[in-house]
């Protein structure tokens, strides 16, 4: 036998049941999007490599070590796999001029790619749905954004999430809060990890975000930037708790929340669960108010936020928050003997033009094979083609699940009650 080939590690083929549930998960994001009034975008997942190291920064996880990055041999460009879709999207908004009719409310969704250790709740391949709101300065857009992950929550029946909030603050509050960090982690060197070590001068707010246990002492005594926070980011982030608590929003102040990206500013946040061990945050996000000018952009502010879809899903699953319907056709076709086999395909597209999902039995199999297959499709009822149906131009239907009796009647009357059983279903 020929040698068998894999799926790339970490990255996941979605099998029909799953993708039935991505499909549900998916239909339910657009229709909560829409209702805040968010337009879709779809950008490309190849990018200029350049875009992510200049707007992520070249001193992060994702840029130093997680990009899957490579020269198109066929003409020598520099390309990655987007490792995220912030950038993507701020870039689809300054080359088309998106934001000069005033601000835009985005939304994307799609596979994402970073070279991490796959793990559970960890590709190589993901997914994300995110959120961007672009030309807006005001906490309320902050607020917003947090109050409708809340409310998708509540869609979805998720009740184990927290709301951690943090300001960063401006570039200059962080400039000055990098001084005082760094002779901080000076002092502690010691007992830095390499990492640490490594990015204590060149990123010292990154070793906040560390997840090194033995580094949470130094991160958790470390001068808080909310001590040095300017007047102006001071006022937005009281403004935004506010309009948080009137929302009746719970949250908690987590003053050692940095994000890992160099482009945010001011209000960062993340939703975390303790449901999903090690990969904790579901949904993360903040201000980044100079990346549309950084990107070549007229200046404009702008906050977002963007989930993992499989530790979305995972928690759905874990907790069994909501049910997910399962698929299966309404009725399954089936016929005995040959000469049936012509009526049953015109059967099987008049209940079809009536509005039914109708499964047709195809292959050599006998009748008590295709009574088998039927059951097994999940269909609640068969329609059964044999000779004196087609004689007396009727159908059979038999219930497949439950009680009830196998009926004989005309076509139309068929559809009629099988639409029935569907509404009660
Ligand atoms: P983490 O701290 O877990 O590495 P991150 O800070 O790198 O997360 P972001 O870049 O903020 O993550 O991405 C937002 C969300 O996307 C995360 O909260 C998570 O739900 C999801 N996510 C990020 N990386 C992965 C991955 N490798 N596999 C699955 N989901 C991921
Ligand atoms: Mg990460």
């Amino acid at each position: 036998m020929a040698e068998k080939f894999q799926a790339v590690r970490g990255m996941n083929d979605i099998l029909p049941e799953e993708a039935h549930a991505w499909a549900f998960l998916e239909a339910v994001l657009r229709h909560w999007l829409g209702q805040y009034g968010y337009l879709e975008v779809r950008s490309p997942i190849l990018e200029s490599t350049g875009l992510f190291t200049r707007s992520i920064g070249e001193v992060t996880d994702i840029v130093e070590k997680e990009m899957y990055s490579f020269v198109d041999r066929l003409n020598g460009e520099n390309l990655t796999l987007r490792p995220e879709a912030t950038a993507a999207c701020v870039r689809l908004a300054v080359q088309h001029n998106v934001l000069y009719p005033g601000p835009q409310r985005l939304w994307y969704m799609g596979p994402m790619f970073r070279h991490e250790r796959p793990q559970k709740g960890r590709y190589r391949q993901f997914h994300q749905c995110g959120a961007e709101a672009l030309g807006f300065a005001g906490p309320d857009i902050d607020a917003e954004l947090m109050v409708m992950t809340a409310r998708l929550w509540a869609l979805l029946g998720i009740k184990e999430v927290t709301l951690e909030i943090n300001s960063i603050g401006s570039a200059a509050c962080r400039a000055r809060h990098r001084e005082k960090l760094i002779a901080y982690l000076e002092l502690h060197r010691s007992e830095l990890d390499d990492e640490g070590v490594r990015r204590l001068h060149s990123n010292p707010l990154r070793i906040l975000d560390s997840k090194n246990p033995a580094m949470a002492h130094i991160i958790e005594s470390a001068p808080r930037l909310t001590d040095d926070l300017d007047d102006e980011s001071a006022q937005h982030f009281e403004r935004l708790q506010f309009l948080l608590s009137s929302a009746g929003i719970p949250f908690v102040l987590n003053h050692r929340l940095v994000r890992g990206l160099d482009y945010y500013n001011g209000t960062v946040f993340e939703w975390t669960t303790p449901l999903l061990g090690a990969q904790s945050t579901i949904c993360a996000g903040g201000r980044y108010d100079g990346l549309v000018e950084q990107l070549g952009g007229k200046p404009a502010p702008a906050c977002g936020f963007a989930f993992g879809m499989e530790r979305l899903l995972a928690l759905i699953q874990e907790t069994q928050s909501i049910t997910i319907p399962v698929s299966a056709p309404d009725v399954y076709v089936v016929y005995q003997g040959e000469d049936t086999q012509p009526a049953a395909f015109l059967t099987a597209d008049a209940l079809r033009q009536a509005g039914l999902a109708a499964v047709l039995y195809c292959g050599e199999g006998g009748f008590k094979n295709q009574l088998k297959r039927a059951d097994s499709s999940g269909a609640g009822y068969a329609v059964i083609l044999g000779e004196d149906e087609i004689r007396n131009q009727t159908v059979s239907i038999k219930p497949l699940r439950g009680q009830g009796q196998q009926q004989t009647v005309s076509l139309t009357h068929a559809i009629q009650l099988l639409k029935q059983e569907r509404t009660h279903a």
